[in-house]
């Protein structure tokens, strides 16, 4: 029967072992490129998968074949006790590696908690080192409250910590150099991302697309990159910074899409499965749990979604495609 398996492989024949999982759609920062100002459209609360919920479709997963978790979201912080959940995905026998994307706002006060429960590797937004510039593009976002959680993070002992800098021309172009030399001093990992047309935001925010060739260009002037790998990459393309450790990364959605190495799922906060980031395909799981399903009911579920596991995104083909928020999907 399909739901033994041991491993997810969706029609073109790749292993799916990685979900990401939104827990909330409501972020402390309103970058404009993410998640509009007078945005109306979050889920209400009881629509929200509880962390019991969460548990037991991640433990479905797991018996499955999935090792790799990431808590994300909205801001995953903003979500009261997140701890408990990272707790309750640590004592699942397969999850072996769990990973939380912030924005570092509330890091400071959370590090040491999530890090006792079980999270080891973070990735932290960040497009500008300069404090006005980051209230524009957060929405008034406090630069200061953001480099101190990095640096209690730091001091807390996640590793690798990785900052992804969204590269946007007229944006934060002038600031690559400086968000390397941040990186490289403080041994953190560094990736630049392409905007992507992800929700009505992100469409606007396509005028200010950056081919990451450019930016690879640029660093080639000040640094000497030599191809590299890092463990648990995903996407990126890594170069390291000759006589250094730091690792810079380029996630190329648009410019050169990755998909036929896509390895992941996305849960929605209200308990939709996403298959694709940039396609509307999707399989409502919450649903099914209210309804009662058993176990083996809830993993022949799962094996039967990702039959519809699409083969890429059309990002570039179709930028008014997606109208999903990155937030409710799970960025
Ligand atoms: N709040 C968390 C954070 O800040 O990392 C997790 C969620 S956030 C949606 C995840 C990532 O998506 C961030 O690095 C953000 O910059 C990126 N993102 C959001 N909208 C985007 C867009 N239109 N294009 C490219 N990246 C985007």
């Amino acid at each position: 029967m399909a739901s033994e398996s041991k491993s997810l492989i969706d029609p073109f024949n790749r292993r799916i072992d990685y979900v990401r999982v939104s827990v909330t759609d409501r972020c402390n920062l309103r970058c404009f490129y993410c998640l509009p100002k007078d945005f109306k459209g979050f889920e209400s609360r009881e629509d929200y998968l509880s962390y019991e919920e969460i548990e037991r479709i991640l433990k479905a997963f797991t018996e499955l074949g999935v090792r790799r978790i990431r808590l994300t979201g909205g801001e995953p912080l903003a979500r009261r006790d997140l701890h408990r959940l990272v707790g309750k995905i640590a004592a699942l026998p397969g999850a072996e590696d769990i990973s939380l994307s912030t924005n570092a706002v509330l890091l400071s006060r959370h590090a040491a908690e999530l890090y006792e429960a079980g999270v080891r590797r973070l990735n932290v937004s960040l497009d500008t080192l300069r404090p006005d510039r980051f209230r524009e593009i957060t929405g008034n976002g406090d630069l200061d409250q953001v480099l101190r959680g990095l640096e209690v993070a730091r001091r807390t002992g996640f590793s690798p910590i990785k900052i992804n800098m969204v590269a946007m021309k007229g944006v934060n172009d002038d600031e690559f150099i400086d968000m390397v030399e941040y990186c490289g001093e403080r041994g953190f990992s560094l990736r630049f991302i392409e905007t992507m047309p992800v929700g009505n935001t992100g469409r606007d925010a396509a005028q200010q697309y950056l081919d990451l060739s450019e930016v690879r260009e640029r660093l080639d002037r000040h640094y000497s990159l030599t191809p590299s790998v890092m463990a648990g990459g995903g996407p990126a393309r890594y170069f390291r910074v000759e006589g250094s450790d730091l690792h810079i990364g380029f996630i190329t959605p648009i410019s050169q899409h990755f998909c036929e190495t896509c390895n992941r799922v996305r849960l929605s906060v209200d308990g939709v499965l996403y298959l694709c980031l940039g396609q509307d395909h999707s399989y409502p799981l919450k649903s099914l749990l209210r309804r009662g399903v058993s176990d083996e009911e809830l993993k022949s579920a799962i094996v039967e979604a990702l039959a519809l596991k699409p083969e890429r995104h059309e990002f570039r083909e179709k930028p008014d495609q997606v109208v999903r928020f990155m937030s409710s999907t799970g960025g």
